[in-house]
């Protein structure tokens, strides 16, 4: 869903959409409906049975012939056919009706057992004196009519055909040929200088997304200056890959590249490639990858790239969806196609990376991935100070009320407070823009987003924050859980809240690592039961994880102390049986139990040795929504131990991998 105040969004599409309507030529809807009706005028003309026919046996044409009835007789070699043309005064004889009824020149019609046979039989009749008149043939001319009328709609096809295909293939050409023949164009909204759709978003216009900045940054330094490093030997990348929820500010991070480089802006959603036509879509891909490349270097955005980059079915059996597959095997192709350093860079925006085709992040296609969150505390105070630039604001504004007040919103979702508060205000004819007007606009929109995103009371912010603590506290007090390095009680995707870890670069895993993993899970549900008296479905996820740890140590690695050494281990997916006997399947049962209950326990006996750390440390992330590693050392003292990884990258270790221990705010349905 994109942002309702994103104005040039909205703005009219270029080039093809816009301006007058392209009139649909209706001479050639005409020219076909002139030519079938023409076409079945013809057809119906020769039937032969109509008032003023009659089709006969050729004995009876012969007796009619004899009585001296026929006028003149035209015969067909082609269609072995005669027709006789019945004398005005015989016509009741034969039709048993009066001219008006059958009309002036009724005939005959009968087929001809062989040219010769009927030849000779005119003869004796014109010997005898029965037929006056001459025999007469008609000719191939005929023939050949049948043959164009039977081939003309066949024509018409083609040609209708050939029509459409001009202006689906290459959005050349014909272009007043209305919108259903133009559907192969990129529906592409060019921004580029002089354009009347111009505006210069940089990234002064982007707050917070400190690090995508930074990653982002590279790729205007491509665009400037791209010689710098090919002169050396690199590659300029070819795309990025934006991950984050809807309204984070994606789009207009791809905008402010294009601003800070100073090129042109594609920008297409991935949606807009899909079209009921097939073929539409690679057609779309095609044309938009040429339009680049003429304005080169530029940027190509994609919206909503999982619309066609979704991965692709495994089983062809399966059917899936060909346009769709086909309009991603075309992107592929285009990404492919174009040389590394054309100056072309595209950026793709979802909020799923992990639906994407694989092949879509492949090395030279969308090998890196920008994470864009929803903004902190601090962040979402920058977004504030941005969208109320334009707003004339009471002078005792505190914006950093109005950041705390907003937990959970996303920038777009921020942008829109501000534009509510300054409608509110202006209805209630105020000078300027005051606390209560913001606060009265955030009270709308968390009404309206209730249902859409997760907006915290702020008794649900302390239980975050006390989980998120609980967890915190438990792994930097315990030997072996992971170092920590950040945690979080800003809601991202389906989690309300997040602690990073570092995990450890290790190959294999002893029993008291698990442990103590399991036992730091389990710290966020601890922490709720004894410091806010009750448990929530928070913890679901958690739970999870702990379940299958748990259920994997003891049925898998052997490593309960009533089932040691055994593996049971299924390696055939497809057979239904356990490999092992009901009384062993209790065994596992209660295993699991116990051991989960140990680390429930010990996690608890932990948790109230360290209360007030863990208290300190809940506030503080009530707070601030985000601390490091840092802040926890300051409270807890620094941890006796170090791990191996922290020993191979120093001081200060980097953030390169990243392990959620999240609490599931939604309860997914029970299947
Ligand atoms: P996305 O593409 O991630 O769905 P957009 O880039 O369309 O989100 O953002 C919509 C609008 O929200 C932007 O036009 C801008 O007004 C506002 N916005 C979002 N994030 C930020 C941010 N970090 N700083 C300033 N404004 C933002
Ligand atoms: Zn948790």
């Amino acid at each position: 869903m994109e942002s309702q105040n994103n104005t040039s969004q909205n703005a009219p599409r270029p080039s093809n959409q816009r301006g007058k309507k392209p009139k649909v030529n209706f001479t050639w809807v005409y020219v076909v409906i002139a030519c079938v009706l023409g076409y079945l005028f013809f057809k119906g003309g020769d039937a032969g049975s109509n008032a003023n026919s009659k089709n006969v046996p050729y004995t009876e044409f012969k007796q009619y012939v004899q009585q001296g009835y026929a006028n003149k007789i035209v015969a067909s070699k082609d269609e072995g056919t005669v027709k006789m043309y019945v004398k005005p005064e015989h016509i009741r004889d034969v039709f048993l009706q009066g001219v008006d009824q059958t009309g002036k020149h009724p005939y005959v019609q009968a087929e001809i057992p062989s040219a010769d046979k009927l030849d000779e039989f005119v003869t004796s009749q014109q010997e005898l004196g029965n037929f006056t008149g001459e025999l007469t043939y008609k000719r191939s001319n005929d023939t050949f009519m049948q043959i164009f009328w039977n081939l003309f709609p066949l024509l018409i096809i083609i040609a209708v055909w050939i029509f459409i295909m001009r202006g689906v293939g290459h959005g050349g050409g014909i272009s007043s040929m209305g919108n259903i023949f133009n559907v192969g164009r990129s529906r592409a909204q060019l921004v580029e200088k002089g354009s009347e759709n111009e505006s210069k978003v940089t990234f002064k216009d982007v707050a917070g997304q400190a690090s995508a900045k930074q990653e982002v940054q590279e790729i205007v330094e491509f665009l400037k200056n791209p010689k710098k490093f090919t002169d050396l030997g690199g590659k300029i990348p070819k795309g990025a890959l934006l991950v984050g929820p809807p309204g984070t500010g994606k789009t207009l991070l791809a905008k402010a590249v294009a601003g800070e480089a100073d090129v042109p802006f594609f920008s297409m959603s991935g949606s807009d490639f899909v079209e009921m036509f097939v073929g539409v879509g690679a057609s779309r891909v095609r044309d938009l990858f040429r339009q680049a490349k003429e304005k080169s270097p530029c940027i190509i955005f994609i919206d909503e790239i999982d619309a066609v980059g979704r991965a692709r079915s495994r089983n062809a059996m399966m059917g899936g969806n060909d346009e769709r597959e086909s309009t991603l095997n075309q992107l592929l192709t285009e990404m492919d196609g174009f040389g590394t350093n054309s100056g072309v860079i595209i950026l793709a925006a979802t909020n799923r990376a992990d639906i994407l085709d694989k092949a879509l992040l492949r090395a030279g296609r969308f090998d890196r991935q920008i994470h864009v969150d929803l903004p902190d505390l601090n962040e979402r105070k920058a977004v504030f100070k941005v969208h109320l630039r334009p707003i004339k604001v009471d002078e005792h504004l505190d914006v950093d009320l109005l950041a705390r007040q907003t937990p959970g919103f996303s920038g777009a979702d921020i942008a829109n407070v501000c534009n509510e508060a300054a409608l509110i205000a202006a209805r209630h004819g105020k000078g300027s823009v005051g606390k209560e007007d913001f606060l009265a606009a955030v009270d709308r929109i968390v009404g309206g987003l209730e249902k859409k995103t997760k907006v915290m009371t702020e008794e649900e912010k302390r239980t975050i924050a006390l989980h998120e603590a609980g967890h915190a506290t438990i792994s930097w007090n315990l030997q072996y859980a992971n170092p920590l390095i950040k945690v979080t009680i800003v809601p991202r995707g389906r989690a309300l809240g997040a602690a990073w870890y570092l995990p450890e670069e290790r190959q294999i895993t002893t029993r008291e690592q698990m442990l103590d993993e399991m036992c730091a899970t389990l710290g966020g549900r601890a922490a709720e039961e004894l410091f806010t008296g009750h448990i929530s479905s928070g913890a679901m996820n958690d739970l999870e994880r702990v379940t299958k740890q748990a259920y994997g140590m003891i049925a898998y690695m052997g490593m309960s102390d009533r089932l040691p050494n055994l593996c049971y281990y299924n390696n055939d997916e497809y057979s239904w049986q356990r490999p092992y006997s009901e009384a062993t399947a209790e065994l596992i049962d209660q295993e699991v139990k116990r051991m989960i209950a140990e680390q429930y326990d010990r996690a608890k006996k932990l948790l109230m040795e360290k209360k007030e750390g863990h208290n300190a440390l809940a506030e503080l992330l009530v707070e601030r929504e985000v601390i490091y590693a840092e802040d926890v050392e300051h409270i807890f003292g620094k941890r006796p131990w170090t791990s191996r990884t922290e020993e191979l990258l120093g001081e200060d270790p980097l953030p390169t991998t990243k392990e959620e221990n999240e609490a599931s705010s939604e309860q997914t349905s029970a299947s």
